[in-house]
């Protein structure tokens, strides 16, 4: 019974995700939806599973897992623009497909249950930023988030000149923004994390997704917690988080709250065992 209860939060998440595949399968008659959550679910209830098992790297097999199932296979090899102008794509040609999906799932609505877990587990911009040196940022935060809401506002006036100029070939035009837009996040990414020697940077003032992601995991249900009982107010949860958050602070208010990405260092580096999710 103990040893069920250690790995009920992997068998939740994979219950999730598969109730979702099924659904999906069923409504839309489209089996790629069980296969696509299915597999998903599965890389994500076998991080959780090996984070149970206190294996160092479980969530990179995660990262690595889903992030190169997106960007390789749904992004390169099925043609699907899985970034921001992609979704504004389908939105705009009323099509409810991979992208549009996806975004409802992970970024719209999820959210709201498991806060900015994409970014932690999910990612492929962040998978390879986290290869980087500057896991712990060096330097205090920069006031440069307004920098998300340019990017956000040129990927939706991007995508909505297409469509009002009747631009054709439209499709072959999403597969190349979605290559060259990847190219600069990578790009633009690797080369902030060195500058700033902060391999987050970019999701800290860059990425157009935040704009989605942050006030839905104000509210999200799954965050990390403290025992203010129990903690001794040693810092080494604020000195190990890559997105600078204090977490020894129960509000929603807290400082960069909607910033965690759910990546459990802290709850491994606390000493007294005062933090859990
Ligand atoms: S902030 Fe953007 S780039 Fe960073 S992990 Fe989240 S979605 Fe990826
Ligand atoms: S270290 Fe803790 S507070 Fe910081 S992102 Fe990871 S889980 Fe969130
Ligand atoms: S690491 Fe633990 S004890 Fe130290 S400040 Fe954070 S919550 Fe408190």
């Amino acid at each position: 019974m103990e040893k069920l209860k250690k790995y009920s939060s992997s068998m939740i998440i994979f219950f999730i995700f598969e109730t979702t595949a099924v659904s999906l399968w069923l409504i839309l008659d489209n089996i790629f939806y069980l296969f696509n959550f299915t597999y998903i679910g599965g890389f994500l209830a076998l991080g959780l599973f090996l984070y149970t098992k206190k294996y160092q790297h479980a969530r990179l097999v995660v990262q690595f897992g889903v992030g190169l199932y997106m960007l390789v296979y749904l992004g390169i090899i099925c043609n699907e623009n899985m970034q921001i102008e992609g979704f504004w794509y389908y939105l705009f040609l009323g099509v409810f497909e991979a992208a549009t999906i996806h975004y409802a799932v992970a970024k719209l609505f999820g959210p709201f249950l498991f806060g900015r877990g994409w970014c932690g587990y999910a990612c492929w911009t962040a998978m390879i930023l986290d290869l980087l040196p500057y896991k712990q940022p060096q330097g205090s935060r920069k006031k440069l988030g307004y920098i998300r809401y340019i990017t956000f506002s040129v990927s939706l006036l991007f995508v909505g000149a297409l469509f009002l100029l009747h631009v054709p070939n439209l499709n072959k035009i999403m597969f190349w923004s979605f290559i060259i837009g990847n190219t600069l996040y990578y790009a633009v990414g690797i080369s902030l994390a060195v500058m700033l020697k902060d391999n987050r940077a970019f999701c800290k003032y860059i990425c157009p997704i935040t704009v989605f992601l942050k006030p839905a995991s104000y509210f999200a249900y799954m965050r990390i917690t403290v025992d203010e009982k129990k903690c001794i107010s040693c810092g080494k949860c604020k000195k190990v988080c890559m997105m600078d958050v204090d977490v020894t602070n129960n509000s929603r208010k807290r400082e960069n709250g909607t910033e965690c990405v759910l990546c459990m260092k802290c709850i491994d580096e606390c000493p007294v065992k005062a933090l859990k999710l």
